[in-house]
């Protein structure tokens, strides 16, 4: 049987903090438990935040904490055209449609129908797209395109789940309230999710997807913020004919005030800790590990 296949996907828009440590350590200490393997991901569509000083700064900390992983590294800004072509294909199966709204119309518009009522929210709190753009003619569409208005692609989250019908995952952790086993996906609670933007060809949900059926990763561990988005993965990996991992969400490491770690915080990132004199075994402790064996 082949070994399972792990991997830590951070993003190199900022220093990594413990949480990131908590879920890297994690990663890797299954692997080594379980005789597998341990791939790291470079997350780095967002070419106006990612910083290659940032993702040199990741392998520092990882190599510090005792992390060892396979070479080369995936980088996704070196895959763009894969993704394209799953965009390309889910437009040709009428799943995908433009929408021109900017991130500013939405603002204003949800500013003013909460004025007198509620406007829906996904379950991280951000509002829904209601659809506005599948209203549109062909023509008009294609009128706007050709004129060079930005537009996002998003997902037709109805016809999608019609698609594919009930979904589930298999969970191996805890959900926010404690979900665990057989988990059923609710990608409708999230709406026409954006896949592609005019001027980037993916999303993390789509790469995301993506790339962890093309590593072959049969075990993906990450934070529990991460929790519900599991659903439109799912979702995507059945509408493009993809494996499903099995899932293991963890605990967030939470600041002094109950929130999650930032990456603008420097008091928890790890660099931090290090240059104060901090252990990669007191890191352990910190996020709750046990420390290593050697
Ligand atoms: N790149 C994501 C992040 O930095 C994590 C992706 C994942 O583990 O699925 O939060």
């Amino acid at each position: 049987m082949s070994p399972p296949v792990f991997r830590f996907a951070p993003s190199p828009n900022g220093f990594l903090h413990l949480g990131h440590a908590r879920s890297a350590l994690l990663n890797f200490d299954l692997a080594q438990r379980t005789g597998g393997r341990m791939l790291l991901r470079i997350e780095d569509i967002d070419t106006t935040r990612c910083r290659p000083d940032y993702e040199q700064a990741i392998y520092e900390d990882l190599a510090w904490l005792g992390i060892t992983w396979e070479k080369p590294v995936r980088r996704q800004s070196e895959h763009l055209l894969l993704y394209r072509e799953a965009v390309e294909r889910l437009t040709r199966e009428g799943l995908i449609y433009p929408a021109f709204e900017s991130r500013a119309d939405i603002a204003r518009l949800v500013a003013e129908t909460e004025k007198s009522g509620s406007w829906p929210r996904d379950p991280d709190g951000a509002p829904l797209y209601v659809g506005m753009g599948k209203h549109l003619t062909a023509d008009e569409r294609e009128r706007k395109v050709a004129a060079g208005a930005p537009y996002a692609l998003r997902l037709a989250m109805d016809g999608a789940v019609a698609r594919t019908g009930s979904l589930s995952w298999t969970e191996e952790g805890t959900g926010p309230n404690g979900e665990t086993g057989h988990v059923p996906a609710r990608p409708e609670q999230w709406g026409d999710v954006i896949l592609a933007r005019r001027d980037t060809p993916t999303s993390y949900h789509l790469s995301v997807v993506i790339d962890d059926a093309l590593q072959g990763v049969t075990h993906v561990v990450r934070g529990q913020d991460l929790f519900w988005a599991t659903g439109v993965h799912r979702l995507l990996q059945q509408l493009l004919g993809l494996p499903q991992p099995v899932y293991r969400h963890h605990g967030l490491v939470l600041d002094d005030a109950g929130q999650k770690l930032s990456k603008s915080t420097q008091a928890t990132a790890l660099r931090e800790l290090r240059v104060g004199g901090m252990t990669p075994d007191e890191v352990r402790g910190l996020v709750g590990i046990k420390p290593t064996m050697a």
